[in-house]
């Protein structure tokens, strides 16, 4: 989990953001606002490579999108396309190595690759590679495509891609650049979003909508599932490089990780998080004093919450911004003896009510109960607790960072267990339907375009590598 001992929580973490862009004078600049917008879904890592059409400018490094570039660096990022990412590490480790894009010289030339998500076949295909004769500089699931692409007897770049991309199977939303060419593609289930916006003559993408607000680009569309767009001499053309699966857009999006000025599968995650709370009250209602969310995440579910039920919202939680990556973190009997760094529960508010605290997610239950202690502590005669997601009974092979089934208290535990543990007076989690209504796509589509797997078990691909070292294959 991220900085766990820094932010001593057990939050879900995604692995990256990816940002390009194609004809525009400061492709460089306007990356790095792109990546900035996106820095929540990706703290460990940052890059940009661009190209003026005959070679690439690099700039990669460990930390923040603050740390790793500056005014000077930028300017020798040059040319009017560059593509970005921003990385969480769990699958190919930490380190500067594995920084993203990565950039690879072939028999045809120079290739950066930036990716988001995960392949559920990776070691699958780089046992595969190894035995043909291919040696890996990383651990991560994009040089696997890299060499795939390398390896290919296609005539083009194109076509290499393509043939690559139809060996894959997982999430992943992927952005392919050489000196003349860029290419964007989406799994064919479409679970990592991708979307595209204009900017005058300028084509931009980004993994959550956000970063277009930031840097005044308008947005045009989402990428579909199993697409491919392409941007060479020829100008612009779109073309699918895989049938279209069914669509499952991660759902963990709007309930947790994306921002909530962005739009995911056109639908506004404030929005679909505000429904979850007003589904949620109406699902599990309780008499109490003050509503108040955990921040910032569910801050919107709360305020729903309480506009449902006309329990007042309250401002119960104050979060620490300025807990950074360098802060000296106390000794565990520090933290006993009270020491918190993240969270603050506000006495004045709390202190003689009852409360109800909404949550986005519960997943190992130790935040929970240290919430719901500091609520106590502070004065809170009741604590129920709503979470704005179902129960997360199973792990991600698709980009999340989950700990194993064991770890997840709600694989182990039933909801009243779970309630005793973390010591609240009541405990509900959404419906799974409940949630899906709340974001609101459409119902004609199977789980209304998403995917619930990690609530469910129902996961929308095979998984190959599971079922390898499961001895199943
Ligand atoms: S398993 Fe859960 S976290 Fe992973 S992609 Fe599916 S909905 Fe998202």
């Amino acid at each position: 989990m991220r900085d766990e001992s820094i932010f001593d929580l057990d939050e879900l973490n995604e692995e990256c953001g990816v940002f390009g862009i194609i004809g525009h004078a400061d492709a460089a600049q306007l990356t790095y606002y792109g990546l900035h917008a996106l820095q929540h879904r990706g703290q460990e890592s940052a890059g940009i490579v661009t190209t003026d059409g005959q070679k690439f400018s690099v700039q990669r490094g460990t930390g923040l999108v603050t740390e790793v570039f500056n005014n000077n660096n930028i300017k020798q990022l040059l040319g009017s396309t560059g593509i970005g990412h921003v990385r969480y590490s769990t699958t190919g480790g930490t380190g500067l190595a594995n920084a993203q894009p990565l950039v690879f010289k072939y028999a045809k030339g120079e290739l950066a690759i930036a990716t988001k998500g995960n392949l559920v076949n990776a070691k699958k295909l780089r046992r595969d590679l190894e035995e043909l004769g291919s040696i890996f500089q990383t651990t991560t699931d994009t040089e696997v495509i890299a060499h795939l692409i390398a390896r290919s007897s296609a005539p083009n770049i194109v076509e290499a891609a393509k043939e690559a991309l139809n060996q894959l199977v997982g999430a992943y939303a992927l952005m392919i650049m050489t000196n003349d060419t860029l290419i964007v593609a989406e799994d064919p289930h479409g679970l990592r979003p991708l979307s595209m916006a204009k900017m005058g003559e300028a084509t931009v993408f980004s993994s959550e909508t956000c970063a277009f607000d930031v840097i005044g680009a308008e947005f045009v569309r989402d990428i579909e599932p199993g697409e491919m767009l392409v941007f060479d001499a020829e100008g612009m053309r779109t073309t699918t490089f895989a049938p279209k699966a069914e669509r499952a857009i991660c759902s963990f999006e709007h309930v947790y990780f994306a921002r909530p000025d962005s739009n995911v599968g056109g639908v506004n995650v404030h929005a679909a998080r505000k429904r979850m709370g007003r589904i949620l009250a109406e699902e599990a209602p309780v008499e109490a004093d003050v509503v108040t969310g955990v921040p910032d995440s569910s801050t919107s579910a709360a305020i729903g919450f309480a506009e449902a039920t006309g329990i007042p919202y309250e401002l119960g939680l104050i979060k620490n911004r300025y807990v950074g990556r360098t802060f000296i973190q106390p000794s565990q009997e520090l933290r006993e003896q009270g020491v918190k760094m993240k969270l603050s529960a506000v006495r004045g508010v709390v202190a003689g009510k009852r409360v109800v605290m909404v949550d986005d997610s519960i997943v190992r239950g130790t935040t929970s109960r240290r919430i719901v202690t500091m609520l106590r502590e502070a004065g809170a005669t009741e604590v129920h607790v709503r979470i704005s997601s179902p129960p997360v009974k199973n792990p991600c092979f698709y980009g999340i960072d989950t700990p194993d089934r064991e770890q997840l208290i709600a694989a182990q535990k039933t909801v009243e267990e779970i309630r005793q543990e973390i010591g609240a007076d009541t405990l509900t989690f959404i419906s799974v339907e409940g949630m899906l209504r709340a974001i609101g796509r459409p119902a004609s589509e199977r789980n209304r375009g998403h995917c619930i797997a990690c609530f469910t078990g129902e996961y929308p691909t095979v998984l190959e590598d599971e079922l390898v070292l499961e001895g199943k294959r």
